[in-house]
Formats: structure tokens, C-alpha cells, sequence
């Protein structure tokens, strides 16, 4: 293990063992700093073993676990307070040290030290420091209480973040209980999308038109909108900050800000979407372009792919890849077309009751699987798309792919603005309960949709079950009340498996297999061609019609 020295009194270092103790005790080190959470790889010793040994050698250890980027405000002021309080040298350590020397170099922006110095120390002692102000540039304002001068735009007495599914849906269910709440949100976007209708533009059903309406026409009357876009969060003051640099403060915040469809992690994709055989479902206006590929491909090679979960509906990649198989299919053209799927994952389909079914449609257009290939890098010009796979003796390979039409489900995070912010949970999502909704740490708070931790499939269909629990609890609160409504996990997945039929999978927490009808009448893991049917008049109205409007029909909490 090489110590790195930052100055006399503090280093870092990569995973410490047993080992390594006696010369950190013969370096003067009286307190260390474990930042890598237990059990990331197989193997690495227990934070409790190296406490238990280090207390032998006169050294206190001190626990405080990391993911490097969703590094938070909080995260710095617990390091700087450690800090503080040790009577001798400090070292800190996590996988390479480079969490550890970020903590540190923002514990000495709070104090005033300048970003691009302790950049440079770090990268001369061999950290990548290169995206160190950009990154954490929210964090070291709220550090140095920048925002302690920025103006108040506004006090609201109820805001929400996000005026998408969640948004929207939440606002008007929590008027229906309350007319003439004064509610307000925050929404940066002119266009509200129902995006469950995108694969169903893909596979040539709906039109554009069809999923989008003025943001301005879906707001509930009575609500402010604030067209602007949220870039931080300060819950110890209960405020926000906008882009333009003020404030909002709100005595209740919801938040249901969608997720970051993260393109730029695959390198050269975001120069040849839309481009090259290179398509997406995933990207508004996009989807009309699958349908354009779809229809001229006769022969040749169709890749569809999908990242490492989470991401927004699950199902949704390999939908891409079921009417697109479906029309070559009907077209006649299917045996000159070959069709793989490449999965991050190492299942076609996270709850086991639907996988037959869809197996059979797998074999029906002869597609072929690849379980743990992850996309990395797409060359459009030459039509080349490379994954990243682990090898039989464990090693991460690359294998690189000839495709004539590329459908790529992008890999998906956190919001950034969410991400480093104090609401966050150490994947850097909105760190809620995940029955009652409410933030774990902040009680004025509550969370909804995709940005949110619950493990849930983050679909539309959760946000439906999930808005009348807020708008309760919420409302139980403004009445001085604890809410007793809980959210019980419900997802639910419309598989277009082929043009005229669905495998509607719907299920709870834990994959419990949740059927909205009775099987007489719709069996989910069947095709049918009644969940077609709901798929292309139904649930589009129900969306409009129903829920955006806080109509709750079917969707009652359990208490
Ligand atoms: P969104 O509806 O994405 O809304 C988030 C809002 O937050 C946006 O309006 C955004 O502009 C706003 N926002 C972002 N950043 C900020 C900021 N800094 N400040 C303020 N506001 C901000 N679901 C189903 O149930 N069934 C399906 O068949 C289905 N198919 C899908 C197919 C595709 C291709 C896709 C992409 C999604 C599909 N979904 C489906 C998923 C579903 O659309 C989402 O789960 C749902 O829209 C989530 O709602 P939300 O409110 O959490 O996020």
C-alpha cells in the first residue's frame, strides 16, 4: 500500500489492511478515515477489523463511506469535523485515495482554499483532478454559503421540483383533497411528454404528436409555474436554487425530477444519434427515427441494447426489439435480418413469471442473447458498436460489433443537481422510505418517480400508485398528522412482444406478481391482445384524463 502524503499531517492511501498499521503508527497517524463503504469487492477487510486492530496501535478509526461522485456537502462537513478533532497526524483511505483527497481538498475550499491549487496538488500526486471545480462546483458554493447572499425569488408554501408524471400528477391529487392549496413548480421544460407512448412511435403505432402537449395546458389551474431549472439543494434552510441564482424557500418540497439519460458515457454515441443506423426510443423526437430505420432495413445486422440497471422502464430496450422483429417479420424480410440483444444484465426480464413468454418471442424473430455485454463506444461513421463483457478467467474484454441499425437504451443516474446534493442516498438518488415516500432525514421532504431509491420498477405505472400515498402523507402532514398510507411497490411493464399484442407484466416489491384484472379476463404473462388494445386507447387517456388531472381511480394506498 503506497501512502500518499498530502502535508505533514495528512495523507491517503488505497485499501488499507492489518498489515499496514504498524507504520502508520510509527508515522505519527493518530486517527484514520475509512471512506470506502464495507463489502465493495470480495475480500476487503471490515471496517470493525481494522477499527478493533487499530485501537491496539493508539489510533481511533472512524467510518465514513463514500461513492465518489455523489460526494455531498454534508459528506465534507463530517471529514472537516474529523479533521478538526484529531490530536495528530490523519490518514484516510478508500479504493485509490482519491475519495479520501477530495474530501479533503473540499474541506479546504470551505475554508477558503482556492479550487484550482488543491486541483493541482492532487493531480501532482497523481490523482485525475481534471473535473474537480466543474463537478463539485454546487457543493463548494453551498460550502462556502454562497447562497447565504443570493436573492429570495419567492416563498412557497408547497413546492415541487419537476412538473413531469410525478410532478404533475401529485399537484393535482393533492388540490382534489385541498382546493385552493397554494402549491408551486418548478419545471425548466415547455413540453410534457407521456413517454410510455415513445416505443409505440418506434414500432410505427403512434405519431408525435400523440405524446406531447404545452407544459402550460397539463398544470393544474391555481398552480404557479416557475419556468426555471433547480441547480441545488439547501434542506437545512429549506430553499432551492435556480439557475438564474436565486432562491425559492418552501415549508413542503416534492421532488419528482425524473432520472439523467447519461449519453455521454458511451463514447461517440451522442455525435451519431440520430444518424449513422444510430436510434434511440429513449430521446424524445427520436423515436419516429426508429420507425424510419426499421422500414428500410430489408437485410443486415440490428443491434438493440440495454445498460446496467436502473433504468426507466425495463422492458422498454427489448420492446424496441420485439416490433421491430414483428414488422420484418410480417414484411417477409426477417430471415435476411439478424437480431441481437445486448444486455448488461444476466436475465431477459427481472421478474421470472413473464420470462417464458417472452422467451418464445426471442426465438420467434431468432434473435440471439448476450447477457453482461455492456455498450462502451459507438463508431457511426463505420457502423461499429463495442462492448464490454467480463471473460471466462474474469478479466473485463471488449468484443467490437458490425450493425446496420443500432437501438440504444442509454445508461441512466441521477439527476446531477440531485446527485451531490444533501437528499441523495450513496448511488446518488433521492433517499426516501420506501413505503411512505418521505425523506429519511428530512421530514418536510417527499420524493416520487424516478429520481427516488425505492426499488421499484421506475415506470409511469409506479408514479400512478405512488402519487395519492404523497399527496396523503402530505396532506396528513399539513393537517399535523403522521400519514399512515404506504406505497406497496406496484410497477408494471406493457411488453409489446409483437404489432396486436402485449405481455402486460405487473408486480409489487420483491417481484410479487401483481395482476390489476382477473385472469379470465387478461392473463399478464399471455399476449393479449387486450392489453393492446388498453396500450393504444386506455392508458394514453387515463394519463391525460385521469391522472394528471388527480383522478385516482385503482390506484387507493394501503394504509
Ligand atoms: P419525468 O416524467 O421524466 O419528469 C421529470 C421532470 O423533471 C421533467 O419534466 C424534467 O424537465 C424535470 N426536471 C429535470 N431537471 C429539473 C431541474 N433541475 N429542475 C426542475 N425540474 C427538472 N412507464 C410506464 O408506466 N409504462 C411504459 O410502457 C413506459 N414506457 C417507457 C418507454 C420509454 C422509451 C421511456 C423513456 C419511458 C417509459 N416509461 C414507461 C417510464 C415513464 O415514462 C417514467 O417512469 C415516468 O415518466 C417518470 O415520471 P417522473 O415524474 O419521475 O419523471
Amino acid at each position: 500500500m503506497e501512502i500518499k502524503r498530502v502535508n505533514d499531517s495528512f495523507s491517503v492511501s488505497g485499501q488499507l489492511t492489518l498489515a499496514d498499521l504498524p507504520a502508520l503508527q510509527t508515522a505519527g497517524v493518530k486517527t484514520l478515515i475509512g471512506n470506502r463503504p464495507d463489502g465493495e469487492v470480495a475480500g476487503q477487510p471490515a471496517h470493525a477489523e481494522l477499527a478493533a486492530a487499530a485501537a491496539a496501535h493508539g489510533m481511533a478509526v472512524y467510518y465514513l463511506p463514500v461513492v465518489h461522485d455523489t460526494i455531498n456537502s454534508v459528506d465534507v462537513e463530517q471529514f472537516a469535523a474529523l479533521l478538526a478533532s484529531s490530536n495528530g497526524a490523519v490518514h484516510a483511505w478508500c479504493r485509490s485515495g482519491l475519495r479520501s483527497v477530495t474530501l479533503w481538498s473540499l474541506a479546504q475550499v470551505k475554508q477558503g482554499a482556492d479550487p484550482a491549487a488543491l486541483a493541482a496538488q492532487a493531480s501532482a500526486l497523481g490523482f485525475d483532478f481534471t473535473s474537480f471545480a466543474t463537478r463539485f462546483a454546487g457543493v463548494m458554493a453551498e460550502l462556502r454559503d454562497v447562497f447565504a447572499t443570493a436573492p429570495l425569488r419567492a416563498h412557497c408554501p408547497l413546492l415541487i421540483v419537476g412538473g413531469g408524471a410525478g410532478g404533475i400528477s401529485v399537484a393535482a391529487s393533492l388540490l382534489r383533497r385541498q382546493p385552493g392549496l397554494a402549491i408551486t413548480i418548478v419545471e425548466p421544460a415547455e413540453q410534457h411528454y407521456y413517454q410510455p407512448g415513445f416505443t409505440m412511435i418506434g414500432g410505427g403505432t403512434f405519431t408525435d404528436r400523440q405524446v406531447v402537449r404545452p407544459m402550460a395546458s397539463v398544470i393544474p389551474k391555481g398552480v404557479q409555474w416557475i419556468k426555471a431549472a433547480v441547480v441545488h439543494f439547501l434542506p437545512q434552510r429549506n430553499q432551492v436554487v435556480l439557475t438564474s441564482g436565486e432562491c425559492l424557500s418552501y415549508e413542503r418540497l416534492i421532488v419528482s425530477a425524473g432520472l439523467k439519460l447519461n449519453w455521454g458515457a458511451v463514447e461517440g454515441l451522442q455525435e451519431t444519434l440520430g444518424r449513422n443506423g444510430v436510434t434511440s426510443n429513449y430521446q424524445p423526437g427520436l423515436a419516429r427515427y426508429t420507425w424510419e430505420l426499421v422500414q428500410g432495413l430489408r437485410k443486415g445486422r440490428a443491434v438493440f441494447t440495454q445498460p446496467p440497471m436502473p433504468i426507466k422502464c425495463a422492458g422498454a430496450p427489448q420492446k424496441a426489439l420485439y416490433l421491430s422483429g414483428s414488422h420484418w417479420l410480417r414484411s417477409g424480410c426477417l430471415g435476411d435480418i439478424d437480431i441481437d440483444f445486448y444486455n448488461a444484465g444476466a436475465v431477459l426480464f427481472g421478474v421470472g413469471a413473464y420470462v417464458p413468454a417472452l422467451q418464445r418471442y426471442i426465438e420467434r424473430y431468432r434473435a440471439n442473447l448476450h447477457f453482461g455485454h455492456n455498450l462502451v463506444k459507438v463508431d457511426g461513421p463505420n457502423r461499429l458498436a463495442t462492448f464490454a463483457y467480463t471473460d471466462a478467467a474474469g478479466a473485463i474484454a471488449r468484443t467490437e460489433v458490425r450493425f446496420d441499425m443500432l437501438h440504444v437504451c442509454p445508461p441512466q443516474c441521477a439527476p446531477d443537481f440531485l446527485r451531490n446534493s444533501p437528499l441523495a442516498d450513496r448511488a446518488g438518488w433521492m433517499d426516501v422510505d420506501q413505503h411512505s415516500l418521505r425523506h429519511k432525514r428530512y421530514a418536510n421532504i417527499w420524493g416520487l418517480g424516478d429520481c427516488t431509491n425505492t426499488p421499484n420498477a421506475k415506470t409511469a405505472a409506479a408514479v400512478r400508485k405512488q402519487v395519492p400515498v404523497v399527496a396523503d402523507n402530505l396532506s396528513a402532514d399539513l393537517r399535523q398528522r403522521t400519514g399512515s398510507s404506504r406505497y406497496d411497490g406496484y410497477g408494471s411493464c406493457p411488453l409489446t412482444v409483437e404489432h396486436g399484442r402485449i405481455v402486460l407484466a405487473e408486480f409489487l416489491y420483491g417481484g410479487k406478481v401483481a395482476p390489476t384484472f382477473p385472469t379470465w379476463l387478461l392473463e399478464g404473462s399471455r399476449p393479449s391482445w387486450l392489453a393492446w388494445a388498453m396500450k393504444c386507447y386506455l392508458l394514453p387517456w387515463v394519463y391525460w384524463h385521469l391522472m394528471l388531472k388527480g383522478n385516482e381511480t385503482l390506484t387507493a394506498p394501503e394504509a
